[in-house]
């Protein structure tokens, strides 16, 4: 295996399937038993997950009363919301899982906390990042970042459903730049979009290197851990 322990960041995307909205139950189970499969090879896994299939600022900005930071708490609860469903998808499919939130909700999960959250990483958990980072003015990708650097994972695998990075959409744009490679610096030069400056800046001040892959093709998560060329490599050197 080429990585140890990976932290796997899933967009609200990757919950509401074809949707568009909420939950597509369906898909959530497969994706879980292809974790399932991953775990058996041994990697350490840790998963942050997003919030947009419920809750995203941006797409609540126009509601005058609501105070920005309100609003950015509702898109935390909403990734706390997925973290547990993907957690019960996985003990449904026989893999000891934990969801952790940044901020405390006790009936429901453990607080983050990051010495307990590498313990259970090491015993084999598919460990759950909830609640993005805990504070607003942020997004998961930024929390993916975080928790990456604090449990030393050696990749921050981004699901998305395009295969690799392009300079521009390339189901809009049959003429857009495909990258394999991509340096973060390049990523904020070209203004790509694929991940937010924050969470460039962490990575590359940390070291750790970023595959931005396509979920919606089965077996690309192991593919990756293995080492094949899935997706774009995006790192600092
Ligand atoms: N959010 C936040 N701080 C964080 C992470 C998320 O305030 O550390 C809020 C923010 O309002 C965001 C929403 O939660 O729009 C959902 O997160 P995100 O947009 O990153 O989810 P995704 O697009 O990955 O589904």
């Amino acid at each position: 295996m080429k990585f140890k322990r990976i932290l796997l960041k899933l967009s609200g995307e990757v919950f509401e399937g074809d949707k568009g909205f909420g939950m597509d139950f369906k898909k959530i189970l497969e994706f879980a038993k292809e974790i399932k499969d991953v775990r058996k090879s041994g990697v350490q896994i840790g998963i942050v997950v997003g919030g947009g299939n419920i809750w995203r600022y941006r797409d609540f900005s126009n509601v005058e009363f609501l105070e920005r930071t309100d609003s950015d708490m509702l898109g935390m609860m909403a990734t706390v919301m997925n973290s547990v469903v993907l957690s019960s998808a996985l003990k449904k499919c026989g893999v000891q899982s934990r969801v952790m939130s940044s901020f405390p909700c006790e009936s429901l999960c453990e607080t983050y906390n990051i010495a307990n959250a590498k313990k259970y990483l090491e015993l084999g958990e598919v460990l759950i990042f909830a609640g993005g980072t805990g504070s607003p003015f942020f997004t998961t990708d930024s929390a993916s970042a975080l928790r990456a650097l604090e449990m030393k994972c050696d990749v921050l695998m981004k699901a998305t459903k395009v295969d690799f990075v392009y300079d521009k959409d390339p189901v809009k744009f049959k003429n857009a730049k495909k990258f394999e490679t991509l340096k973060f610096s390049d990523v904020v030069k070209m203004k790509l979009g694929v991940m937010d400056l924050t969470c460039a800046s962490l990575l590359d001040e940390g070291s750790i290197p970023m595959l931005v892959f396509n979920l919606t093709k089965k077996g690309n998560i192991k593919k990756a851990v293995k080492g094949v060329k899935v997706g774009t490599l995006i790192s600092s050197k």
